[in-house]
């Protein structure tokens, strides 16, 4: 084994670890909860090994890396989740890779996706991304994209009724700001409350992606379905972004 291949193995039977004793802590299975390693910054020789050590599922957040490094990596079998910002722009490109994708958060991008995933003769899984902080937002603090909650139920119809996509579930970043920072877990069951209330409307809207490396005990406490781990499988990223 080459070194780096041998340190992704040890950093991911650590988060393995991590994640079992979490779902144990919670009275939950483990195949309840889906890993997706966000290889953002790393080089597809790294998603090849990823892929060797039985990781099936890969996250990107910016286009420009993502679409190169899907096309490298075309022949491995691996679920492409998109989890950045979305321009319009970029959505055709992201519908060509991408299996699902988790911050869908205005309509405009809904309309956008299924044209793209049409054309493409794709089925895309959308997540609706929830912005906890969407108030603290609205006072003019950057945020990470994400619609507020009183807008899922209309942006879920969207989804679920739009040609060629597939409505998931849902999607947040633990804010930064407002009443829910440094409160992972009570921003996690406010998410788990707001996909209940989903699943009455879409009872197979049952994605719920929350939780990364610093917070996914938290994450998988509350109850989601799927973690998006990077820093803690690939090491602190190079660069900023
Ligand atoms: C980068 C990123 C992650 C992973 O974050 P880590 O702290 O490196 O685990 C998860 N979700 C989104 C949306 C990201 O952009």
């Amino acid at each position: 084994m080459t070194d780096r291949k041998a340190q992704l193995a040890a950093n991911l039977a650590q988060v393995e670890e991590r994640i079992s004793a979490a779902c144990a802590a919670a009275g939950r299975k483990r195949e309840e909860v889906t890993l997706v390693v966000v290889t953002k910054t790393y080089p597809a020789d790294d998603v090849r090994l990823l892929a060797e050590l039985g990781v099936r599922h890969v996250a990107e957040n910016r286009d420009q890396d993502a679409a190169p490094k899907a096309a490298e990596c075309a022949d491995l079998p691996l679920t492409w989740h998109f989890v950045g910002q979305l321009q319009t722009n970029k959505v055709r490109s992201v519908a060509s890779y991408a299996d699902l994708v988790h911050s869908v958060d205005r309509s405009r991008l809904v309309t956008a996706l299924s044209a793209a995933a049409v054309r493409a003769g794709r089925e895309l899984g959308c997540l609706v991304q929830v912005a906890l902080d969407a108030e603290a937002r609205a006072e003019g603090t950057a945020g990470r994209g994400g619609a507020a909650p009183d807008a899922v139920p209309d942006l879920a119809d969207a989804i679920a009724s739009a040609p060629g996509l597939r409505l998931a579930g849902l999607m947040t970043v633990a804010p930064l700001s407002g009443v829910y920072a440094g409160r992972q877990r009570a921003a996690f069951d406010r998410l788990m409350e707001i996909s209940s209330g989903l699943r009455v409307a879409h009872p197979t809207a049952n994605m719920v992606s929350a939780g990364m490396s610093a917070d996914l005990e938290e994450a998988v406490a509350a109850g989601a379905t799927h973690v998006r781990v990077g820093t803690a499988v690939l090491g602190v990223r190079p660069r900023l972004r």
